[in-house]
Order: C-alpha cells, then structure tokens, then sequence
C-alpha cells in the first residue's frame, strides 16, 4: 500500500505534495512554523481516522492531528497530518448544561451557541483557537479563576484510539485514559468530538483600558492592587505592546463575571489614573470574550514565550516594566489563583498550578527579526532567574520546549506509562510529546 491508496481508504479529503490544495492545508495558523508533512488528510468520519492510523502504523509515519495549527511545532517532517475540519458539529444541551462539539470546531462557534442560552464555556483569549489543542493541554482564559481548567469541564470525549478502535472515553469507562486526555496533550487518542460542561454566565462586564507607555509604573501598580485578594469572579491581565509603527502602550485588561456594577466598584480605581488613551469597558456576552484582547483571528507569524512567575518583585518589575518591550511585540501577565491554584475533584492530568502569575511574550517570526525576539527572550529568563519556576502551562510551550515542563515528575511519569500501554508504536504525536 503507497500513500496515494489512502484516497481509496479514506472518503474525506486526502491532499499530497503536488496537489493543488496541498500546501494552504499544510499550513498551520501560526505563519512562522514550516511543516513539511507526507500528507494532509481530511477524515469524513471515525471510520477514515482509523484507516489513516491503519495506514501510518504499517507505513511507519507518525499521525498529527491539528484542528488549526495555532500550536504548531514545525517539527513534523514527514508526518501525516490529520485536519478535522468535517468534525464540526456544536450541539448545547442547555436543561443539562452540556456542549458536544465536533474536535474541529472553533470557540468562538461554541461561545456564540452557548451565549444563547446564558452559558459560557472555559475558552481562552482568543475565538479561533481550536477547542480541542487548548482543552487536551488544560486551558484557561477569562472564566479559569472561577470555574478552573478547561480540560477539567470535560465530561467525556469521543476519540479513535492508536489501534483504530472508536471509543466513548469517561470517567466510568477508562478512567485512565479520561485523566491522561484531560490536560495531558494530544498523545494518546485522536479526539473526534468533546463533551464539557457549560456555566451559567447571565452577565458579564470588561474590557481594556490603555495608556501611554511612559505610565507603565503606575499601570503595573494599579495592576498589583487590582489583582491581590481579587474576588474569583475578577480576572485582570497586565499588557504591553511595542507595535511596529505605532507609539508603544501599556494597558489593563479584565473580566468581571457578575453583575457589571460590583464590576465598576472594583474597578474604580482605573478611573482615576487619568490619561486613559482608550477605554472598551462595557457589557459583554460570553460570545464577545475575545473583544478584551483583539488579538489578530487572520493566521500570523509568532514566536513566544510562556513561563510561571512566583511573585512581582523587584526583579521582574525591572525587566518586564522598565525595560522596552522591543524588539518584542507584546508583554503579558495574566493574574492566576483562584480554581486554577485548587486541587479538582476527579480533575485531570493538569492539575493545580500554584504560581500567582503567568506571563507571556510575543514576538513576530519574521526572518530577520528571529534572532533578535530569540535573544530578547533569553534575556529575559536570564534577568527573572529565579522568579520563574521552569513550569510552564501546557498550551504556552513554545517549539523547542519539552511536555516535561508543564507537568510534576510524578505526572509525566504516569502519562508516559499510559502513552507506552496506548500507543506501543507511538504512532499518534502530539505537538508537545510526553515520551522521553
Ligand atoms: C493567539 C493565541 C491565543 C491563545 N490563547 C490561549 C489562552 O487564552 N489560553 C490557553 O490556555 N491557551 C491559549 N493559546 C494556546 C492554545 O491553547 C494552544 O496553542 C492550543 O494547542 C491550540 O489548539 P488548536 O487545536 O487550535 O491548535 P493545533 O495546533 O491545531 O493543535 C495543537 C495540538 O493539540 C492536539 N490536538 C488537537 N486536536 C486534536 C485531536 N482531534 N486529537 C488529538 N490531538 C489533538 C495535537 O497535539 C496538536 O498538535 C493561544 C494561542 C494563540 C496562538
């Protein structure tokens, strides 16, 4: 059997080098990352999962499955490359609060059919993240204070295992492979379709308020107050930006999941810097999340850097405040605690994570730019020594980076010994690998 047979195998699309489509759907979201596949197949059904996995078994290729690429690694050469663009369906069960969406759906289509009904999903920053990337590596966004990991929402999950075998994965039926599946990356099953639980979210209240960037101190001050002993409904990120073209800003970003007036009282003091350059504080649906942000929807070249911070001392208020954001493009601290730091009853692989603060460097993988953002990142690990931990959340590694980053040894142990059960052949990869 050659690779041209799994046009006769699978009924969805299969596209290989030369095909005109080929190239457009090899590419992943994240325009810096290059992969070079074997093939790209868009499987109709769980049937055509497992022929692909058939295939790349017998044919020693390994299978990558990437809804979107936003997590590309770029280190796939050769793979197959499995788009679930036909798995789309978004079904709300809103009496149940429950979603069953298809693994190649978008949040931004689960936030505007859950907005309907006065629910929310766990989603992230951003409404064209895929559902899946972000739930198999934890996930968490604006609700995670409250409601916690996105992945620990999740209430089943329908996969085709390495052997090609389909599967309704719960709590009661593999208990094991449920907690490997839920913060534990995409190693160990290819995911067709996702059942997670919705949160009742009638109202909801933020935005970003902007500044100059010579106000940076008095930002990150106010930052600081807003985020120590914030109630959970409160979430508040800090932001610098350095665009190309454009004079550099510091701004505050939250969300206020309640009534918009305790939002107000606890956001008053922003008011009263003065200076405010822009302001897009207002009513917000659960559909609208990805307002606060606005980070770019149209696929980009990016290079990044997540890392845990233990504190906002000296050190880092020196590096990331003081310092200009150049030659990198964005500069984010995003305030944890709250579910996020609390062991979940029944929870996943992620886990807690106990760091007050995550933070989140951005910079554009152009060519010529590359070294510099490298080097930029370098420096600042260097200068924030040990204010970092080494952890990292899963859906922040970087290419480059390890899966052993953003788990405790014991964790990483036993997703290893659960991929080595699952996956003998280690034929399904996942972006962020588990194995050694
Ligand atoms: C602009 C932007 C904003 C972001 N905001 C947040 C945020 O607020 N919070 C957060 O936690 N993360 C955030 N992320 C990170 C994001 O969650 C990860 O990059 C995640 O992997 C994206 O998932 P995806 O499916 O879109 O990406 P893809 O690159 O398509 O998939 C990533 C990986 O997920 C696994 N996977 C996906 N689908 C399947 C499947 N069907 N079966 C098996 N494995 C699968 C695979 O290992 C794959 O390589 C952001 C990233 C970007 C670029």
């Amino acid at each position: 059997m050659t690779i041209d047979d799994l046009r006769t195998s699978v009924r969805g699309g299969v596209l290989l080098p030369g095909d005109a489509d080929f190239e457009p759907a090899a590419q992943p979201w994240n325009t810096a990352v290059a992969q070079s596949v074997a093939a790209v197949v868009e499987p109709a059904d769980a049937r055509d999962v497992a022929a692909v996995l058939e295939y790349a078994a017998a044919a020693g290729h390994v299978v990558v499955t990437q809804p979107t690429g936003h997590g590309a690694t770029g280190d796939i050469d050769g793979a197959i490359l499995v788009r679930t663009k036909h798995f789309d369906g978004v079904e709300i069960d809103a009496e149940r609060r429950i979603a069953r969406v298809g693994s190649g759906v978008q949040w931004g289509r689960v936030q505007a059919a859950a907005a309907a009904h006065g629910l929310t999903g766990l989603a992230g920053s951003n409404p064209v993240v895929g559902v899946t990337g972000y739930t198999l590596g934890g996930g968490f966004g604006w609700f995670a204070r409250k409601y916690g990991w996105a992945a620990d929402a999740v209430r089943a999950m329908e996969v085709v295992d390495a052997a090609g075998k389909p599967q309704r994965v719960t709590a009661e039926s593999d208990p094991l492979l449920f907690w490997a599946l839920r913060g534990g990356g995409g190693d160990f099953a290819i995911v067709t379709a996702l059942e997670f639980e919705l949160f009742p979210l009638p109202q909801l209240y933020g935005g970003r308020m902007m500044w100059a960037a010579e106000r940076a101190r008095e930002v990150f001050d106010l930052f600081v107050e807003l985020t120590t002993g914030a109630p959970e409904e409160l979430s508040v990120w800090l932001q610098r930006y350095q665009i190309p073209g454009a004079a550099p800003t510091v701004a505050i970003d939250f969300a206020y999941l309640g009534d918009p007036a305790e939002g107000r009282r606890l956001t008053a003091r922003l008011d009263a810097l003065g200076g405010i350059v822009a302001d897009s504080r207002g009513l917000l649906t659960p559909a609208e999340i990805g307002r606060i942000t606005a980070e770019p929807t149209d696929p980009s070249p990016s290079l990044s850097r997540g890392e845990l911070l233990t504190n906002l001392g000296d050190a880092v208020v020196k590096t990331l405040i003081d310092e200009p954001v150049a030659p990198l493009l964005n500069i984010q601290i995003r305030a944890l605690g709250g579910a996020l730091a609390r062991p979940s009853a029944g929870g996943g692989a992620r886990g807690p994570v106990t760091e007050p603060y995550a933070l989140y460097l951005l910079g554009l993988g152009l060519p010529h730019l590359r070294e510099a953002v490298d080097t930029r990142f370098g420096e600042i690990n260097d200068a924030l020594g040990s204010h970092l931990t080494g952890a990292k959340p899963y859906t922040f590694l970087a290419p480059g980076e390890s899966a052993a980053a953003a788990f405790d040894p014991q964790t990483l142990d036993r997703l290893q010994q659960i991929k080595r059960h699952r996956d003998p052949n280690n034929v399904i990869r996942a972006n962020f690998p588990v194995h050694a």
